[in-house]
């Protein structure tokens, strides 16, 4: 099950919260002020491109590559 990252356009609060695809739309308050319209963001894992090699000797691991 997914977990996507909540960024509060209010406060700035972040916080994560696990959504089925069924609630996924379901109203959402930001837990430290109320907020009901926070903004969804996608932490580096939530694209499943990588998830698949996690495991295996991978370049893309490896130090020094971001230049
Ligand atoms: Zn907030």
């Amino acid at each position: 099950m997914p977990i996507y990252e909540y960024e509060c356009v209010d406060c700035g609060e972040r916080f994560e919260l696990r959504r089925g695809m069924t609630d996924k739309d379901d109203e959402i308050e930001c837990p430290r002020c109320g907020t009901k319209k926070p903004r969804r963001t996608f932490s580096a894992f939530g694209t499943g491109a990588s998830e698949s090699t996690v495991g295996s000797p991978s370049e893309s691991c490896a130090p020094g590559r971001f230049t």
